[in-house]
């Protein structure tokens, strides 16, 4: 194995058909379409393309001046039309498009002709409030049902949303409104977290007192916390949005209009204000939801329980669902609140068949322990999905296992907010899975493996993970830093060649294993080791919860592995425990990943939509000062670790 490449430790040789019963009814059984989209994959994409409404078909299907790609040059078309306006003219505005459940305990039933016209309501008020094409729209709500409705207001009109994820502390709003110079605000009295309120309200008046752009601040009610109304531009939603008209007609949008701003969660440094358009977004969002998640439209009940203000909610709770004409559920509130089996009760009661979660949502459902799914039926579910960080294949089998009742594939998709959509899953009616593995790249993408020169790696091997082809959904930029977008992702290797940042290996049947960042990678006595595997080693144990390690710096062997564990319910901890975990993994994988330290911790730092921050962990094994901690969700997580992992003791 050369000295660039990862070293693959874990087990490949575990498969999982499609099972049979999912199989018979699936929409994509085999896997032709593979080399159909191989064969001219801007031919498949405009194929795809040309599901959707478009009001002036394109001229061009790509024009790729690398790094800069167009797709469907020419085309005209509006998302907020493509969601809603086509449904109901083809007589499907009774169908439910969200059950909104609140977290405690209220709900909301919308169809698509209820949330069409409260899309045309909203983008009045956005009209009347100055609002208009190209403007920047900051909003900053809980998971309620103006969010979905602002974002295609915004759509609809030809503005661009900017949604801050509505955990954000008033530093990071304010920091987004400022970078894209947002002209209105939308934000709500307050968001249920927990059972208590977390005052939006308050964090935005804060960021307000720095953000000369903003001219008008829309406030829903949800909590009815008081708060303070500053004259002249603070106005409530249900002052100026019910009363208008609710007849807006679409803007006719280029496909390469901008749709929205979202920035990074801010897992590997500052946060990036990645830019999306319109006609290839939507193109490959539809395609992706649908046959990721085998679709059907008229019966099946599909929760994605991300929460909007990331990338994984605006794909996949708004716009491919909504493209698709599916039935959601959208819910509030946190997944142990009033109890840890909420999101069983959540999927009994509205009788969702597809679930799509993150790895750090099924840890935390395997540390509260199988009584809480085993409470409620189940059944309904036909396919399970996740994203967000490398699965452990433990945590993979348990999802299958315990919540899907050994019937539902899992589809573990890759995908990063900069490619907009999915691109590395299986096809759960076509793929054979592996525990642990994304599998292939979807239809009309393409993916390969680097090492460090810039050598394509062969089958098996690992190294770095790239896209050499573009994509219909991939990012346009970062907004108003061009350096950075040609920095980050297309310089690293020739052009056109997009530098994901992820370690990625193929074993000898090609599938992909997504093995961590490319910064987290640890070299120990010049061995490449993936945080991925040493983590998916301790999760095996089942004494293990979570885990997370890093390479601290070591005279003797360059890197010497730090491991953090969380352990599961009832489990005692103790320096036998530590040093039976640091021995498994040497048995799991090799004596090399054998970790130096081992601490026991309640909790590890993640970033608010739930990913570890390793770059942290590595601070504290380096006694160093810490990196950027703003988009960290608890911050007195780090500061504990920090002065348990000084008392602890370590060996080499
Ligand atoms: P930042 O770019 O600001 O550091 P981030 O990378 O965490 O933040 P996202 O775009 O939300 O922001 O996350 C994309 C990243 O999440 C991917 O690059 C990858 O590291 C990880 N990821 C997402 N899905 C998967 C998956 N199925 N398997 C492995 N890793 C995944
Ligand atoms: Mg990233």
């Amino acid at each position: 194995m050369g000295s660039d490449a990862i070293e693959g430790l874990l087990d490949e040789s575990r498969t999982f058909p499609p099972p049979v019963e999912f199989k018979k009814g699936s929409l994509q059984t085999s896997a032709e379409i593979y080399d159909e989209a191989e064969a001219d994959f801007e031919g498949f994409w405009a194929r795809e393309a040309a599901e959707l409404d478009w009001y002036q078909e394109w001229d061009t299907i790509l024009d790729w001046q690398p790094p800069y790609a167009k797709w469907f040059v020419g085309g005209k078309l509006n998302v907020s039309h493509n969601c809603l306006d086509r449904h109901v003219e083809a007589g499907h505005g009774d169908q439910v498009a969200y059950h909104w459940e609140g977290e405690p305990g209220d709900t909301r039933t919308i169809t698509y002709a209820q949330l069409l016209d409260d899309v045309q309501r909203t983008a009045n008020a956005l009209k009347e409030l100055g609002v208009g094409r190209g403007d920047r729209v900051a909003v900053y709500l809980g998971m309620v049902p103006e969010l979905p409705t602002i974002m295609l207001a915004c759509a609809r009109i030809g503005a661009i949303h900017s949604v801050v994820f509505g955990g954000f502390s008033a530093a990071a709003l304010r920091d987004r409104i400022n970078d894209s110079e947002c002209k209105l605000l939308v934000t709500a009295d307050g968001a249920w977290r927990r059972g208590s309120v977390f005052s939006l309200k308050d964090n935005a008046d804060e960021a307000l007192a720095d953000t000369p752009s903003i001219e008008h601040v829309l406030v829903v009610k949800r909590t009815e916390n008081d708060v303070e109304m500053t004259d002249g531009r603070d106005l409530w939603w249900h002052d100026v949005v019910p009363g208008q008209d609710a007849d807006c007609p679409p803007e006719h949008m280029d496909s390469e209009d901008l749709l929205y701003l979202l920035y990074t969660s801010g897992t590997t440094g500052k946060p990036k204000g990645i830019m999306h358009t319109t006609g290839g977004y939507l193109t490959q969002v539809a395609f992706t939801h649908k046959y990721v998640f085998d679709l059907k439209p008229d019966s099946d009940v599909f929760w994605c329980a991300a929460d909007i203000g990331w990338v994984t909610g605006h794909s996949y709770i708004v716009y491919g669902p909504l493209a698709n004409r599916a039935t959601s559920v959208m819910y509030e509130g946190t997944p142990n609140h009033p109890a840890e089996d909420r999101f069983w009760a959540i999927v009994a009661k509205y009788g969702v068949t597809q679930l799509y979660t993150a790895p750090t949502a099924i840890r935390a459902f395997m540390k509260w322990g199988d009584e809480h799914p085993a409470k409620h039926d189940l059944s309904s579910l036909r396919l399970l999905g996740t994203v967000g960080e490398p699965i452990n294949p433990e945590a993979w089998m348990w999802y299958r296992e315990v919540i899907g009742g050994d019937r539902c594939p899992v589809v573990d998709t890759w995908w990063q907010t900069e490619t907009g959509g999915m691109m590395i899953a299986p096809l759960p009616g076509a793929t054979t899975t592996k525990p642990g593995s994304a599998t292939f790249p979807l239809p009309g993408i393409s993916a390969t493996i680097y090492d460090d020169r810039g050598n394509e790696v062969g089958v098996p091997g690992g190294g770095y993970l790239v896209l050499d082809r573009p994509w219909p959904s991939m990012l346009r930029g970062i907004w108003g830093d061009e350096q950075r977008f040609k920095d980050t992702y297309w310089s690293r290797y020739g052009e056109g060649i997009y530098f994901a940042g992820d370690g990625a290996k193929r074993d000898a049947d090609g599938y992909f294993w997504l093995l961590g960042r490319v910064d987290d990678v640890m070299n120990v006595s010049g061995h490449r080791i993936s945080t991925t595997e040493v983590e998916s080693a301790l999760v095996s144990h089942p004494a293990v919860a979570e885990a997370a390690v890093v390479g601290r710096a070591d005279a003797q062997t360059g890197q010497a592995i730090a491991a953090f564990v969380t352990t599961r319910g009832g489990v005692e901890e103790n320096e036998d425990l530590a040093k039976e975990l640091r021995d498994h993994v040497a048995k799991m994988i090799s004596p090399i990943a054998k970790p130096a330290s081992l601490l026991f911790t309640g909790d590890l730092p993640k970033t608010r939509s739930g990913k570890i921050m390793r770059r942290l962990l590595k601070d504290i094994a380096e006694d160093k000062q810490l990196g950027d901690t703003t988009t960290l969700a608890d911050a007195s997580v780090v500061d504990s670790i920090k002065n348990r992992y000084l008392d602890s003791p370590h060996d080499g």
